[in-house]
């Protein structure tokens, strides 16, 4: 298909433009997607159908650990995510170009720049009642970003993210990875403490949102995991709620993107953590990580 487009392409488009292109659609082709389009409109959402359920996880209290390595069962779901089967039709439903999409790498940023930039932040309403502004925490060069909604009270006083019960589940899941807190980065969409923890209004989001998309670009993590309806609909730009695409899949600048339930979710739904293991499966599966041996197996 590139080399078809490419003729079309040498036509009509400057020639920067049209290596762009090529490497763009090249790209996509190694990931396995061939024939694709992009449907804005509020009907293009997935008609693939849910996953079937998962097997309940290991319910000791708030933990996430699997009883078996099913390393067979990884190594498959491996290849199939390494061709990347859904993407684009599963996408947004915002008309327009998107906000994202069209907003170019900052040449030389980094993660000291964005904090800087960000500064004493007086951009949106929520700096009224915040004590400190968490802007994210962990390794730089993190192949696996995790982005949530919003600090908390814990996160607001200590300055950190997901450091209260629910950053704690999290912790776990990491650590049920078989990483560390340190591998990984963890941010929100928002810096700012929404009061009384309320879900961030579009405002402060559309004001915010532009550093962790700085924050992405700058770490260049190989897969983001969305957790949570406000990260994942903030950054796929969609109004969809999440047991839509959650568990698939997706693109975001170019990025690996998987959305999946909120720990603090999980905290009040014991029940999803399978689907949430089988998730972070999935994004193990890419990183090449495999899930570890419990004692009782
Ligand atoms: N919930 C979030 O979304 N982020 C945090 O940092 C803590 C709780």
């Amino acid at each position: 298909m590139a080399r078809a487009i490419n003729s079309i392409m040498a036509e009509r488009i400057p020639a920067a433009l049209q290596q762009m292109l090529s490497e763009r659609l090249s790209y996509y082709e190694d990931i396995g997607i061939c024939l694709f389009y992009r449907d804005r409109s509020a009907g293009s959402l997935p008609q693939t159908p849910a996953p079937a359920p998962a097997p309940l996880p290991v319910h000791r209290e708030e933990i996430l650990l699997p009883k078996t390595t099913p390393s067979a069962a990884v190594q498959r779901t491996a290849l199939a995510a390494a061709s990347l089967p859904r993407k684009i039709d599963v996408l947004p439903v915002v008309s327009g170009p998107s906000l994202f999409e069209s907003v170019d790498k900052i040449a030389d940023d980094s993660l000291l720049k964005i904090r800087t930039d960000l500064g004493d932040c007086t951009r949106c309403k929520l700096h009224k009642g915040r004590h400190t502004i968490v802007f994210g925490d962990g390794n730089p060069k993190a192949e696996l970003v995790f982005v949530g909604e919003g600090p908390g009270h814990d996160e607001d006083v200590q300055g950190l993210p997901f450091v209260g019960r629910a950053g704690k589940l999290l912790t776990q899941m990491i650590e049920a990875m078989d990483l560390q807190r340190k591998d990984v980065y963890i941010c929100n969409v928002v810096k700012c403490r929404p009061p009384e923890n309320r879900t961030p209004e579009k405002d402060e989001v559309t004001t915010c949102s532009p550093f962790l998309l700085r924050q992405i670009d700058v770490i260049a993590p190989k897969v983001i995991v969305c957790l949570g309806s406000v990260a994942a609909q903030t950054l796929l730009e969609t109004t969809r709620g999440i047991s839509q695409f959650r568990g698939q899949w997706l693109e975001f600048r170019g990025r690996k993107l998987l959305a999946t339930y909120h720990p603090a979710y999980l905290l009040r739904n014991p029940n999803a953590k399978g689907e949430v293991w089988k998730d972070l499966q999935k994004v193990m599966a890419v990183l090449g990580l495999q899930v570890k041996k419990s004692k009782s197996s």
